[in-house]
């Protein structure tokens, strides 16, 4: 891969293009990051450039604790002793990533799923900060965007740009995959809800290019979640344990799964029947040693 190319969104606002998109807030020659990457290259590459530019980094901003976000923290940190935020629930995964595979596997992670992916280099988060309002003593603000992960946030700077981490999937991505990682599906639908009455700003999500209105991209979402518990309440009219319910869904899409997105869809698929559970749609029958989930 080539060295990464910034590219400016407005006054001081920039962003790296990479895997998982990396945003520079620059000022005086102080930089803040939304964001460090997905790997220990992207920290390499953020660095470089950085240094190129003579510029230094202070902070580094985690919209959330997924590995693919904090990759680059402890390269970054372990050079430059930059300081780190994160809201609170996110804070013990990026001291501790070891939480991450352990959380999405809901028990020790076999080793296949200690890789990259799941699984980044720990670094130490400095400033635990809140999910909405100013952040700490810059011109950034956070914005609460629990449902992807525990305690997303977004972040806006001054000159009009709104970091929206992994609130909004572009829609060829949605398209592609149909089912994406998700947490909480209520909170996220909230999220998505109060993302479209934002306006004026330019938004970035972590995997995807800058767009100035997220309407469209809002919809699609919130369509294609509406279409993935449509699915499940057809499924489960007869009863099905999570993981055959996973399986069927596979096979409509036609979905191949490797080792890490299998631990992420489960994940994902346990919380559309949390959600639909709560909404009276699904009930749970324990049947002998199997946890089932019908449609009422
Ligand atoms: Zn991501």
């Amino acid at each position: 891969m080539g060295d990464y190319i910034l590219t400016q969104l407005s006054n001081h606002t920039y962003y790296f293009a990479a895997r998982s998109n990396i945003g520079v807030y620059e000022e005086n020659g102080e930089v803040l990051l939304i964001d460090s990457g997905s790997d220990k290259e992207a920290g390499r590459q953020v660095m470089k450039f950085v240094k190129q530019q003579k510029w230094e980094i202070k902070l580094i901003i985690n919209t959330h604790s997924n590995a693919d976000h904090i990759g680059g923290n402890a390269f970054i940190q372990k050079r430059t002793g930059c300081r780190i935020a994160a809201t609170e629930l996110e804070t013990p995964f990026i001291n501790h990533p070891f939480f991450e595979p352990s959380f999405l596997n809901g028990g020790y992670p076999h080793k296949r799923l200690q890789n990259k992916f799941l699984l980044a280099a720990p670094s130490q988060v400095t400033d635990i900060i809140p999910d909405s309002g100013p952040i700490l003593d810059t011109p950034l603000e956070a914005l609460s965007l629990p449902g992807h992960f525990l305690q997303m946030i977004g972040v806006q700077t001054p000159d009009s740009v709104l970091f929206t981490a992994d609130a909004l999937i572009p829609e060829e991505i949605v398209n592609k995959y149909h089912i994406f990682y998700l947490y909480d599906i209520r909170s996220h639908l909230a999220t998505l809800s109060m993302l479209k009455e934002r306006e004026n700003i330019q938004f970035v999500p972590s995997h995807g290019v800058p767009v100035r209105s997220i309407t469209e991209m809002a919809d699609v979402n919130i369509a294609k979640i509406m279409e993935i518990a449509e699915q499940i309440r057809d499924i489960c009219r007869v009863p099905k344990t999570a993981e055959e319910l996973l399986e069927l869904l596979c096979s409509r899409y036609g979905l191949e799964l490797n080792g890490n997105q299998y631990v992420l869809l489960l994940s994902t698929i346990r919380a559309y029947l949390a959600y639909m559970l709560e909404e009276k749609i699904v009930e749970i029958i324990y049947n002998k040693g199997r946890m089932e989930w019908k449609t009422r």
